[in-house]
């Protein structure tokens, strides 16, 4: 445990001395009135408004990517079974407008499979990805690809990529793909044999590894879950970039992606003041680079919001500029309103108190979709 301690000590003094002060780099704003033809999602799993406080703070009050967003919301996360929801019932309520119970991906209260706006995108002929920093079948990116009554049948929810027409992804989670323990499928391969370029962090680091816009995209950056980003992940940003470049060429009707910084939460949950910090730095950095491409593009709606927060989280009395401290109240979610930043066309929409449902239906009619969601997944 002390250990432990020290170690987390060494950390925060090393990333305290080691990273510069980040200057203000405020992105230029575009055409509110232009079509929205991409939409990036980016969703920090139990990144509530104290994470995002102490992350602000921690930079020395310079402007995060956050301070780019003229419009700016709040979203009610309980769902269906619970007050305080989890990630899955949370990712389900973004990827389908309905709120389910507790640990039910893709899938409405009744077991039902509900189709998602990336399977929905997919049937417009829209360009199709998901990132994160975590196992690719863990509950967030699941519940936009998958439709599976727990969120634990990672092996379930890996054969239901190949259900689908994904055009990138990049996450962790390669064993459920390749070494399956409910069946003997090859996931690997069979998605090779549907076309995939398929690469994993054994290989070669997903910085070599260039995708063919003509073939859909897949790296494993893990077995299971990849690192925390205080002990040396650092693909999120880079992954960013590379997906929304590669998604933009890959149709011409444009694109989805949903990012996820995911081990924000785990910070939380854990109650380490210093691996939540850096996540969210992490995730700052990633949203930057959404931006830059959105501002250059200008058919690009950019929305970031969490699922919910996480770990109870306050800033104490002995916080300095710089140096925030912290102190959890639980080592679960809680049931705090969730800020919603948006960028780009459509981002009026984004603006109010409404529920975390409602960020599908916003995401739609941006799109310029007037048609109700056609009817469940067969
Ligand atoms: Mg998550
Ligand atoms: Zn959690």
């Amino acid at each position: 445990m002390w250990k432990r301690i020290l170690i987390g000590s060494i950390f925060v003094l090393a990333s305290l001395t080691s990273c510069k002060v980040k200057q203000p780099e405020l992105i230029g704003q575009v055409d509110p009135n232009a079509e929205v033809k991409n939409i990036i999602l980016m969703i920090g799993d139990g990144m509530g408004l104290p994470q995002i406080s102490a992350a602000t703070y921690a930079a020395n009050n310079k402007n995060l990517s956050f301070e780019n967003f003229q419009v700016v919301g709040l979203h009610k996360s309980h769902s269906a079974s619970d007050l305080i929801t989890d990630s899955a019932a949370g990712a389900t309520a973004f990827a389908t407008g309905q709120k389910t119970y507790n640990g039910a991906v893709g899938m409405s209260v009744d077991t039902l499979p509900l189709k998602t706006i990336l399977e929905e995108c997919e049937e417009k002929g829209l360009a199709t990805g998901l990132v994160a920093t975590v196992a690719i079948t863990h509950a967030t990116p699941a519940a936009f690809i998958a439709h599976q009554p727990r969120r634990v049948m990672y092996e379930r929810i890996a054969a239901d990529f190949l259900e689908t027409d994904i055009d990138y992804f990049v996450g962790g989670g390669k064993q459920y793909f390749d070494r399956r323990k409910g069946d003997n499928r090859n996931l690997y391969n069979e998605l090779i044999k549907k076309g995939y370029k398929v690469s994993d962090y054994f290989e070669a680091p997903l910085v070599q590894t260039k995708p063919d816009v003509k073939r859909p995209f897949a790296y494993f950056t893990a077995d299971k879950h990849p690192l925390p980003v205080t002990a040396g992940r650092n693909y999120l940003s880079f992954a960013t970039i590379q997906a929304v470049q590669f998604l933009k060429n890959r149709s011409e009707k444009g694109f989805f992606i949903m990012i996820e910084g995911s081990q924000i939460d785990w910070g939380g949950h854990s109650n380490d003041g210093n691996w939540m910090l850096q996540e969210t730095l992490d995730f700052d950095r990633a949203i930057t680079e959404a931006l830059r491409f959105a501002q250059q593009d200008g058919n690009t709606l950019v929305i970031v919001t969490a699922d919910h927060e996480c770990g109870g989280l306050c800033i104490t009395e002995k916080s300095k500029m710089g140096r925030p401290r912290f102190k959890f109240s639980t080592n679960g979610h809680t049931a705090s309103l969730v800020p919603v930043f948006a960028y780009g066309p459509g981002s009026e929409l984004f603006r109010g108190i409404y529920e975390n449902t409602e960020i599908h239906a916003k995401m739609r009619q941006a799109l310029g979709w007037d048609d109700p969601v056609t009817a469940d997944r067969e």
